[in-house]
Parts: C-alpha cells; structure tokens; sequence
C-alpha cells in the first residue's frame, strides 16, 4: 500500500482542557504553515469534557483524534490514585499499540507528549521516531524544571521552609513557597512524579515552549544556550484559542458585558478547575462586594467542601452581589477580547495569562510562581498579600487591590505596559518573527527525517 508523502505527528497530550487547547494551537499552526498530518492520541478516562469536544470538532481534516482504550486499573487504590499515576499507565498500557499503527500507516517523524507523558520517550525510540516535548508553562517554570533535580539533592526540608531564597536558573530569586504547589511538599507523591518527569524532560531531542522571547527574553536566550547538555528549545508561542466558539451560557454574559462602559469591569476566574477554598470564596465574595466594582466572576465548586459547594450554589442564584456570577463555562477568550473587561483577577494559570496578554487586559494575580514573575519581573500584575496564618486574601485587602488596579496610576502604568506586550505577542507570530521562525525550523528537521525513512 502506497503511504502518502506527508509528514505526520503523534501528538500526546494530557487529559485537562487547558493544555489541551495550547496544543491544538500547536497543531492548527503546523498543518497551516507546514503541510504536516496530525493524530491527537488522548489519554482519558472514558469520555471528553464538553470543551475537549468542541476544541476537537473545530479542527481541520488533517487534524485526527484517537482516545486511548481504557485500560484496567482494578489493581491500584480507586482512591488515593493520582491523575500522574492514571496517566503514567494510560501510557504504558496501552499507547504502545496506537504508535504502532501509526507508523504503519503514516509517515510518522515526531512523537510530541506533554509534560506528564515522558514516559512515552522509551516507545519513541523503539519506533524510531523524534521524542519531543510541548511545555505547557512559562520558560522560567521550564527553568526550574530543568533544574529540579539538583535543587532536590541540596534541599533537606519542605522548600516551603527553606530559610533563603529558591535560585532558578537565569531567573529573580523566588520563595520556596511560591514555587509550583506540587514542588514544594517533597513528601507529596505528585512531587515525585514532578520529579520523574522534569530528569526525563531531557531525554527529548527537542522541547517547544508556549512563550516568546521578548516576554522572557533572558531565561529564553539562557534555555537556548549551547553550552548545557540538554534539548534544544524552541519558543514557538504564545499559543491560545483566540476565537472560541461562543456557547448559549457564553452569549448571556456577553450580552451583559455589552451594557457596560470601557474598561469598567473586573473579570474574576481561576482556570478550568476548582482553585479556591470555600473560605476563601467567602472572603473574596465580601470583599467584591466591599470594593463597589463591576466584576463578572465565573464561579467554582470550591476545592475542599463539597457539602458547602451545594450551598454556595443555592445562595448564588439568588444574585447577592454587585456584578454577574455565572457558574459554568464562559468563552474566556471572547469575555478578555471584550472592550468593557479592564482587569483580570486570575490564578494566574499560564494560558489565562497568554491570553490576558493577547488582550492587554491587566491583571491582578492571586497565588503561586506565575504571579511572582508577572508581578516583579514583567509587571504587568498586582499581587494581594495573603493572611500569613489562614493562608487567606483577606475580605478588607481586595477592595484596595481593585481600587489600584482598576482606577489608579498604578493601574495605568500596569495597562500600558500590558498594551506593549499584546503588540509583541502578536507580533511574534507574524511572518519571519521569532516564534514562526522557531515553529520553520523544526518543520524542517521534522521533515528532514522523513527522507531518512525507508518507505
Ligand atoms: N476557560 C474558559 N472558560 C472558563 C474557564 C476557563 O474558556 O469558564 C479556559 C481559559 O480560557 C484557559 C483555560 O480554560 O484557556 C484555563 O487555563 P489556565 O492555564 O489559565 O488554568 P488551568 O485551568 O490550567 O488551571
């Protein structure tokens, strides 16, 4: 049977929607520019959000998508088994046969995983295809990955107690507690699979980062060096859904966006999962309230109390507050593209941060390593101080975050320099720009293996 000539990619990601979106960015990028065929190899555990299922309805033809068969996990604890653990066996169980009929039937070069998929690297090379890497995070997040297994050796303690700074490579000092929730309890088993993944992270030949040099110009031009043993990286970002299918609970608070002036409202969300504590729900909810600013907040069950979530569910319909809370899926890329958004209140997760970017809109960061690095070394973030005991953001601390951000110079300053970096993002993926000239370059080694194949 006579395969076609096109090169095709495998690509792995893992089962959250959140990086799953920056990869179909990836692949629409490629097939576009490049002429490649694609199949999405998707670890689950039986059936796709229904986001996963647009995103995946939304692709070109050249686009194709497979679901892992489920495979028997009768033999591990239901309930101390961990996502990265899921995943891990996915992989090992039943991967193996899906890479197989691929390289039967396409011309297969590339085999790309997300960060919990290393473990596919060993099938990689037992089917002669390029193992490569798509890091979901920041290039400083990237850093510390890298990194990771040296720090580990010279730290004793929980490095949320370390006394001194955590040193990244090429990056600002951070603390051990703002690192990455799963890095800093060692004892945690999501750190150890962290661990696995970030020594395994070099067995790539090549690793494409979802950012661009002009947001991290230094760790960028540092992970590019040639002088430490470790793959290649290629800034091939930043890659978002900027034009997501608006949905019927998506249009309804669009609509309401429309009724309010420029940059009046505050947008509050914290990714696709549930971020926030139930106390923490409660002081943000009064807090809110306390600042007398329009917000529109997309509500999750809280991490912690699912008796409590009911609650909360039943005391939000009956529209408490000053602003529109709204408890399932907003098309987030439409709600931060809309003229009336003048401020984000974030997680700070990475794609709700590229996407801010894209729109200029400012933001007002709540926790971990993302805010860290967009408050002191890009700011373009304001970061409220948490209760040091409670661990909390404090009802009395957000209205004077707000009031900064929304209405001061501060605010000003922080908007303007976002306006910068919404021109350079969309710059770098214009022609002959550097994250298009990044993606060029490993079209070309990608389909330089093809004429090394003997079909
Ligand atoms: N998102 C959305 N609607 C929502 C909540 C989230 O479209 O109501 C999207 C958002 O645009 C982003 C992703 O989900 O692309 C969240 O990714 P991020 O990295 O910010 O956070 P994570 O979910 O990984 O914590």
């Amino acid at each position: 049977e006579q395969l076609s000539t096109t090169p095709h990619i495998a690509i792995v990601p893992s089962p959250g929607i959140s990086h799953f979106t920056a990869f179909t960015e990836f692949a629409k990028r490629l097939v576009h520019r490049h002429s490649f065929s694609i199949t999405f190899v998707i670890p689950n555990d039986g059936s796709l959000s229904k986001a996963q299922q647009s995103l995946l309805g939304s692709l070109p033809p050249s686009i194709a998508h497979v679901l892992l068969p489920p495979v028997t996990l009768d033999d591990l604890p239901a309930e101390t088994t961990r996502i990265e653990t899921i995943i891990a066996l996915m992989l090992a169980r039943s991967l193996r046969n899906e890479v197989r009929r691929l390289q039967k039937s396409t011309r297969l070069v590339a085999l790309v995983v997300d960060f919990f998929g290393t473990d596919a690297f060993n099938m990689a090379e037992e089917f002669s295809v390029s193992p490569f890497l798509f890091f979901p995070g920041a290039a400083m997040c990237l850093s510390l990955f890298l990194h990771l297994s040296t720090l580990d050796e010279a730290v004793s303690c929980e490095y949320r107690d370390l006394p001194e700074l955590v040193k990244i490579p090429s990056y600002i000092p951070v603390h051990g507690r703002d690192l990455l929730e799963p890095v800093h309890d060692c004892h945690n088993d999501t750190h150890k699979w962290v661990l696995h993944h970030a020594r395994r992270c070099r067995l790539a030949k090549g690793i494409l980062l979802n950012s661009f040099e002009e947001l991290e110009p230094k760790v960028i031009e540092y992970l590019q060096g040639e002088e430490l043993s470790k793959p290649l990286v290629y800034s091939v970002g930043p890659l978002v859904n900027i034009k997501q299918s608006s949905k019927s609970d998506g249009s309804e608070c669009l609509k309401w966006l429309d009724e309010h002036p420029k940059c009046s409202v505050l947008y509050v969300s914290f990714g696709s999962g549930g971020t926030l504590s139930y106390d923490q729900i409660q002081e943000l909810a009064l807090g809110l309230e306390m600042s007398e600013h329009m917000f529109l907040w997309v509500m999750r069950t809280p991490n912690d109390i699912a008796a409590e979530a009911a609650y909360l569910a039943r005391d939000s319909q009956n529209e408490p507050f000053e602003g529109l809370v709204v408890s399932l899926w907003v098309p987030q890329a439409q709600v931060l593209a809309h003229s009336s958004i003048g401020g984000f209140l974030t997680h700070c997760g990475w794609n709700s941060t590229l996407e801010s970017m894209l729109n200029g809109v400012p933001l007002f960061a709540e926790q971990r390593i993302n805010a860290c690095m967009l408050t002191q070394d890009i700011k373009v973030a304001l970061r409220p101080s948490a209760d040091p005991e409670s661990g909390l953001v404090g009802r009395d601390v957000i209205p004077k975050v707000v009031k900064r951000l929304m209405r001061g110079e501060e605010g000003k300053r922080i908007r303007n320099r976002m306006k910068e970096l919404e021109d350079a993002a969309a710059k770098v993926l214009g022609e002959d720009r550097s994250s298009t000239r990044a993606l060029s370059e490993l079209a070309l080694i990608w389909k330089a293996k093809l004429k090394n194949q003997p079909h």
